[in-house]
This record gives structure tokens, C-alpha cells and sequence, in this order.
């Protein structure tokens, strides 16, 4: 049994994400024969070539469009310029005197951008940005979702068939599996999943990732979702995904597989979410042959996850309230990131944990620095008020060079609504500790938690303005909530407040 397991877009193409080469190793240590494809850094490789924006912009011209929108006129008019030059501002991401050059660099990823509009010349009810694809019509209305599947002016049948028919063909998968983590990427995986479908009617589909968890229960009972999927894995699957594909494979029940949801004839089965904690042998993720010079940056780098859920794990607003925290120890990580630096010569690791124990990092740290190993990580981080300047030199030693804080105001009173655990003057003190290591911080914001006033929000602004020299850079984003929808695909509130005036202030 041959097992397709893909990463589709839209993703920020600058690495291989976990989740896919996660069950890869899996699997494969269990004696399965599986193909893993990264399909997001291959599509913006393929759409963002000269070959693929010319094709756009003569399909335009043949179309005879008239259009009298001011922004598509602007881009035929610059149509030689971004065919001409669309390789140059991709290599330049990618190669190392360019990425070092700020202002170049920048200038790059906005011709990236600008180039990817092209695609709404043809496609106008999608907009693509790097990571992103806007959809002008209401992507969290089932029937909106599928009436677009179906359309033959899909922009992703029209990718998917163009680039990666042929060698699905060639490769025959018996199982295809797609990891679907935010909204956007839905419409891809359901079109790509027709697409095989038509070629091969009795391949099994199933779907993964923390995004179809939670709507899959909506989508479930649509007889347009069951023709495409035949199950979704919800929750953690390292502990399930054996256990479908030997399903799958020996033709067996699938009741009795945690987290399994599908349509059995007239019945939902929807068993119990599996419960998971980190094991000592539990396989290394494999990256073998994912395309490793496609993605954007010069410099190899692979995620490594070091917990699920928080260790803090109280904030109100936070979809980690209440999870089960559960970490690796630190021997198997230093393991793990050893074997990944030998084996894809690899020197930067994204550590993609929401929130390790920073007393775990510098667990890792000190176990770099001991055994002398020439890597750096970046990672998420609690300003807990021990990180002092000997812990954080320590971290800094062990490879630390990107700490990523969710300081969220610079209000004790919000921090306290929030439930944060945390102070504002300790979080200056460790903010000061990190920077005077050399460690880069990078600082969110959040603005309209319930109960924040002016005042609250003067105090984040003074928060910002006087710490800015030692934060590299920062993000702000308003407070959105999150609920389980009862019906539809929205998982989020939309945040009820006039943005304009934050976004001002701050800039
Ligand atoms: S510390 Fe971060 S990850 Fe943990 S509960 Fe709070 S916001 Fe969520």
C-alpha cells in the first residue's frame, strides 16, 4: 500500500513544516511505503517562475479583458518588467549576500508579492499574497467552499492538475493524507482531493491537522465532504496514524481508532479525541527528499517540537487554556537535533512549541554547549521573572539567538484580566537580560481584551516605545474570540472594534 502524505498551500514558504514529516518517520519505522511531499514550497516555486507569469499574462491578453480596475491595468502595464525579473527577486531570497542586504531583501519579498497578483488576473475571486490567499466570498460557508471546488474558475484545480496530476499518476498512492491547519488551505486540499478522486475513485482520502479537528464535525454530514474524504484524524495522529493505515491496509473497523471521524453508511462515527504524551523512542521526523534548495531562505532550517500544549496554560484568551502540557526531555531532544544536523546538514532550528518551560531550554542549552555542537534555534518563550543575565547567557551559549514573547500589554491590570502570570516590571528585566546576551526578541501585542481602557492602552504604547531599542522586532493583533462553531467553518470571532485607531497609535 503506497501513502501520499502532503503539506498544501498556503504556507510561508521558509521551511518544511512538522506535521507531514512527523508521520513520514512514523509510518515508515512501522514498515510503510510512503511518498511525502511539501506542495506549498513547490507552488510558489512553480507560480512564481517566468514561465508560469507569462503564461498568466497572455491568457489575460487572449481573454481580451477589458478591465477597467485601475490595479489590474497597473499590472499588465508592468507585465515584461515582473516576467522578466520574477526569477531574480526568487533567488535572491534564497541566496545569502541578498538575504543579508535588509533593504534588498525587503524589496524582494514585495516583488513577490506584487508578482503573485498576477494570479487575480485570471482567478478574480482569489487574491495571493506569500503564505496567504484571500478569498473574496465567504470561504467559512460550506456551500461558498464547495460551490468554488466545483467551479471550473478554481484557481487550484487549474495548479493542481497543471503541475502535479502527472506524477500522481505515476506514483499511484493507494492512501492520500493532507494536513489542513488554518481556513485558507481548505479549498486547496478539498480540490486536490476531488482531483485524485477522478483519476482514482477508491483511493482513501483522509485529513489531519488542528484546523479540520475542530470543523470536521460540520462538514461531516455533507454528502459533498464524504465523496471527497473518507476520514478525518482529529487531535494528535502520532499515535493513530498506524493504526488507520493498518486499518486501511487489512480492511478493518475504524471505530475503535481515537479521534477517528467518518461516515459509516448512515451513522457518524466520532470516537473520543486520543489523550498524548511524548514517549522516549518515538521516531525522529524524516525530511528524506523534500526539496530542500526550494525554500525561501539561504539558510537550511528544520522545525523541532519540543511540548505540545503549556506548561502555564491559564490565559483566558488562549486556545491552550486547560490543554494537557507534555514535554520531551532533554536528552532526546539534544538527540533529535543532533541527528537532524548530521543527517540534512542542517545549522538553525525552529524550536515550534507554543510554550516549552524556558527551565527545559536551558536544559537543551547547556547539553549544546556541552557537547560543542555549532547550531542555533529559535523558540517561544514565558518571561518568567528567573530568566536572569546568567540564564539567559546560558541560552545564549546553547544556540538561542530568537526569543519570541507574547508580552501582550504593558498594563498590569490587563495582564491580570488576562490571567497572565506575569508582571510588567519582570518582564522589562528579563526583556533587558535577553538583549544584553545578544539574544534577538521579538514581541507580541494584543489590544481589546475585555475591560481595556485608554489608559491600558497608553501603557502598552509607553511599554513599546520605551523597550523598543531592545525589541527587534514586534506584532500586534487585536483580540479575537475563540469558539467551536456549532455549523459553518469559522472558528473565530471577528474582533468588534475600530482597528484604525490602534494601528495609528502604534505606528
Ligand atoms: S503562556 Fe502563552 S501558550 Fe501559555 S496559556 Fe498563556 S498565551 Fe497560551
Amino acid at each position: 500500500m503506497k501513502i501520499l502524505l502532503a503539506t498544501v498551500p498556503p504556507w510561508l514558504p521558509y521551511h518544511s513544516y512538522l506535521s507531514v514529516p512527523l508521520l513520514t518517520g512514523i509510518l515508515k519505522e512501522n514498515g510503510f511505503s510512503v511518498i511525502q511531499k511539501d506542495y506549498n514550497v513547490e507552488f510558489y516555486n512553480n507560480i512564481l517562475s517566468s514561465d508560469e507569469i507569462n503564461a498568466q499574462f497572455k491568457l489575460f491578453a487572449k481573454q481580451g479583458a477589458t478591465n477597467p480596475d485601475p490595479k489590474k491595468q497597473g499590472l499588465v502595464e508592468i507585465s515584461e518588467y515582473l516576467t522578466g525579473q520574477i526569477d531574480m527577486f526568487k533567488s535572491s531570497v534564497k541566496q545569502e549576500e541578498s538575504y543579508n542586504d535588509e533593504k534588498l531583501l525587503q524589496n524582494s519579498f514585495e516583488m513577490l508579492d506584487l508578482t503573485l497578483k498576477t494570479f487575480s488576473l485570471n482567478f478574480p475571486e482569489i487574491e495571493l499574497a506569500l503564505g496567504e490567499v484571500k478569498y473574496l466570498f465567504d470561504h467559512y460557508d460550506i456551500d461558498e467552499v464547495f460551490k468554488y471546488i466545483y467551479d471550473d474558475g478554481n484557481f487550484f484545480r487549474y495548479y493542481f492538475t497543471k503541475y502535479h496530476l502527472q506524477e500522481i499518476q505515476k506514483e499511484q498512492p493507494d492512501v492520500a493524507g493532507f494536513s489542513i491547519t488554518t481556513a485558507e488551505q481548505l479549498i486547496p486540499a478539498l480540490t486536490f482531493a476531488q482531483i485524485l478522486r477522478e483519476y482514482k475513485s477508491d483511493i482513501r482520502i483522509f485529513l489531519g491537522g488542528s484546523y479540520i479537528s475542530r470543523v470536521a464535525q460540520n462538514l461531516i454530514t455533507d454528502n459533498r465532504f464524504n465523496e471527497l474524504v473518507n476520514s478525518v484524524l482529529r487531535g494528535y495522529s502520532e499515535d493513530t496514524i498506524g493504526e488507520l493505515m493498518q486499518a486501511y491496509q487489512h480492511g478493518r473497523e475504524l471505530d475503535h481508532i481515537a479521534g477517528i471521524l467518518y461516515r459509516k453508511g448512515e451513522n457518524i462515527i466520532n470516537a473520543p479525541l486520543p489523550s498524548y504524551k511524548f514517549i522516549k523512542d518515538v521516531p525522529f521526523p524524516n525530511f528524506d527528499n523534500l526539496p530542500f534548495d526550494l525554500y525561501f531562505s539561504p539558510y537550511r532550517k528544520l522545525p523541532v517540537e519540543l511540548s505540545k500544549g503549556c506548561y502555564w496554560g491559564k490565559c483566558k484568551f488562549c486556545e491552550l487554556n486547560n490543554e494537557v502540557y507534555t514535554a520531551k526531555t532533554a536528552e532526546r531532544i539534544f538527540s533529535e537535533v543532533a541527528y537532524l544536523h548530521n543527517r540534512y546538514n542542517v545549522s538553525h532550528f525552529p524550536f515550534v512549541s507554543a510554550s516549552p518551560s524556558p527551565k527545559l531550554l536551558y536544559a537543551i542549552a547547556t547539553k549544546i554547549k556541552e557537547a560543542g555542537l555549532k547550531i542555533t534555534w529559535s523558540t517561544m518563550i514565558r518571561p518568567e521573572a528567573y530568566i536572569d543575565e546568567m540564564f539567559a547567557q546560558r541560552l545564549y551559549d546553547g544556540g538561542m539567538r530568537l526569543a519570541k514573547i507574547g508580552f501582550e500589554s504593558g498594563s498590569q491590570k490587563m495582564l491580570d484580566a488576562m490571567n497572565k502570570g506575569m508582571y510588567v516590571e519582570s518582564n522589562k528585566n528579563v526583556l533587558r537580560a535577553l538583549h544584553m546576551a545578544g539574544i534577538n526578541v521579538h514581541g507580541y501585542f494584543m489590544y481589546g481584551y475585555n475591560g481595556e481602557t485608554s489608559s491600558d492602552i497608553e501603557k502598552t504604547e509607553i511599554f513599546i516605545k520605551e523597550e523598543r531599542p531592545m525589541l527587534t522586532s514586534l506584532a500586534t493583533s487585536f483580540y479575537t474570540e475563540i469558539y467551536k462553531p456549532a455549523d459553518g467553518l469559522r472558528i473565530y470571532k471577528l474582533p468588534n472594534m475600530d482597528k484604525s485607531k490602534y494601528i495609528k497609535s502604534i505606528i
